[in-house]
């Protein structure tokens, strides 16, 4: 009996679970290869904890071997927009997030075998599968109304009992297969649901990778599995998906690890090996001493965009995100500074069983040691290309003065004391603005006059070092006529000799040169002074002192 009503409810399908356990044959991979797998739906909007959880997955895939794949989750149609799919997968290539198979763009090119990887063209699989349960008779065909259920639930929350569709609530679990059979007959819409075989006083124990040991009650509830449009909830998905794709590791986020029961209950009616459950914890936000998820409404460094928009390069939020998966990442940097992120191996042991917390400033600061690490050539190629999208007045004198530029971001760029003053491409502007003219010039200094203020003696001692400066110095002349200029006026020639008698003196060479590095930049802190001043050359210094308001 219960082939005919399948039959009736699946006209079109042909196809049988055999056939499809046998084109998707399990994969030939090395002992512990990880098959694990990014389930976005096309929403083109990628949040930090997905950013998070994938860049994890991959890695776990890409150490043991084996494969990481994108499966687009569209079965509910309303989430979808434009270009989904490529924005996903070019979103997430900024990170260097790629994949071993999936779809490669909108035009529903895919690579790997164990495709379709978009849901809504894998109906017939789901329906193949649907139709054998039903004709086991472990899932049956609900016609009940929305009008039907809203009643069920004002029912059930007069009798204070566990609302949902279940036991005697479960109607349409009890009719006949011939009254079934007539409705359909008669072109009454209908969904299927899981007859659930869950017994409400057992529980279900499975051990979760990250989590541990979990316990829940059984599932009892006749889940949706296939909806009235024909297409499968995320349930019924994931366990036909996961299992014909072969997945060995289910990481998501932990909003799921209460469905588990559910999902274990569905793999065991569908006679499916049950795979790994790693379920993540979301990133959380500090804030007034509280932790909250990090949130696509409230946060914009929710958004992976963020960190493109504002100049972060992908190095420093990986290593960040390396940061607060695993602890021990930020000692295996720290001894190696230089190596690729890559040859660091993640753990899912080492991941923390509640959120991570993400924070910009600590963030900032991985940049900054990351950005320490670049080339000046890169942090100029880096810079500019942001700097082309989103500051293009910068990107253009960054061009017209390419030479000058690169110059002076290698400035203490190697040796032993490395400059850490940028953490962001959006801090260019401010990090170069004294070396070009048409910046500094368009508008108002302020100068950061430290222990010597009077506009008399700052005069003066700009006119005299103007007469003995000369660029061809190299850097022990330069300083010495600094100490000689320092002597001539009354100060000492070494901050030592100074603080041996403060009273002998006006101040100390220290203090000359302060005065020079803040009327030639207008700031207090400045790379290497001599490099700079090297880079713009006698005249310009000359027309900067020309041009001092004091
Ligand atoms: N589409 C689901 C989500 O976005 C995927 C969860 C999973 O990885 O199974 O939450
Ligand atoms: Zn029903």
């Amino acid at each position: 009996m219960s082939k005919e009503l399948a039959e009736l409810m699946f006209p079109d399908i042909d196809k049988t679970p055999e056939y499809y356990e046998e084109l998707y044959p399990k994969r030939n991979l090395p002992e512990g290869a990880i098959v694990t797998r990014f389930a976005p739906s096309p929403t083109g909007f990628i949040h930090m904890g997905s950013l998070f959880t994938a860049n994890f997955a991959s890695r776990m895939a890409a150490q043991t071997n084996g494969v990481y794949f994108l499966r687009i989750e569209d079965t509910d149609g309303k989430r979808e927009i434009d270009n989904g799919i490529s924005a996903i997968i070019n979103g997430l290539k900024v990170f260097d997030v790629q994949f071993d198979e999936g779809p490669t763009d909108d035009d529903g090119n895919e690579k790997g075998i164990y495709g379709p990887y978009i849901q809504s063209n894998r109906k017939h699989i789901y329906q193949a599968f649907a139709k054998s349960l039903v004709e086991k008779g472990l899932a049956y065909p609900c016609f009940c109304t929305e009008e039907q259920l809203n009643n069920l639930r004002t029912v059930q929350e007069s009798l204070k009992v566990l609302p949902g569709y279940y036991g005697t609530y479960a109607h349409c679990r009890n009719i006949s297969e011939e009254e079934a059979i007539e409705k359909i007959k008669n072109g009454d819409r209908f969904v299927v649901r899981l007859r659930s075989n869950g017994n409400p006083m057992k529980k279900v124990k499975y051990h979760d990778l990250i989590k541990g040991n979990i316990e829940f009650p059984e599932n009892i509830q006749d889940i949706v599995i296939i909806k009235s449009d024909g297409l499968p909830t995320y349930h019924f998905a994931h366990a036909i998906d996961d299992h014909l794709m072969r997945t060995t590791h289910v990481i998501r986020g932990d909003e799921w690890v209460s469905s588990v029961p559910l999902h274990l209950q569905l793999f065991e009616m569908l006679g499916f090996e049950v795979p790994n459950y790693v379920h993540v914890a979301p990133i959380m936000k500090e804030e007034d001493g509280s932790k909250r998820k990090i949130s696509k409404r409230k946060d914009p460094e929710a958004s992976a965009s963020y960190y493109k928009e504002n100049g972060i390069p992908k190095e420093s939020v990986i290593d960040y995100l390396m940061n607060i998966a695993n602890s021990n990442f930020e000692d295996w940097r720290r001894e190696n500074p230089l190596a690729s992120v890559d040859e660091f191996k993640v753990s899912i042991e080492k991941m923390g069983v509640s959120g991570a917390i993400f924070d910009l400033v600590k963030l900032a600061d991985v940049s900054k040691n990351v950005i320490a690490t670049f080339t000046a050539e890169k942090v100029y190629d880096e810079g500019l290309k942001w700097a082309k999208e989103y500051d293009k007045e910068l990107a253009d004198l960054m061009e017209k003065y390419k030479e000058n530029t690169i110059a002076m971001l290698d400035i203490e760029r190697t040796g032993n004391k490395i400059r850490k003053d940028i953490s962001k491409w959006s801090d260019l502007r401010e990090n170069l603005e004294y070396m070009y003219d048409e910046l500094y010039f368009s508008k108002e200094r302020e100068y950061e006059w430290q222990s010597i203020t009077d506009p008399n003696e700052i005069k003066t001692i700009l006119a005299k070092y103007m007469e003995i400066y000369s660029d061809s110095d190299d850097k022990d002349t330069w300083f010495n006529k600094i100490k000689d200029l320092a002597e001539s006026l009354g100060y000492a020639r070494e901050v030592k000799e100074y603080k041996k008698n403060p009273e002998n003196f006006k101040g100390h060479v220290g203090d000359i040169s302060t005065v020079i590095r803040v009327a030639i930049t207008s700031r207090r802190n400045t790379p290497d002074l001599y490099a700079i001043l090297k880079i713009l050359t006698k005249d310009r210094i000359q027309d900067r002192v020309n041009k001092l308001k004091i």
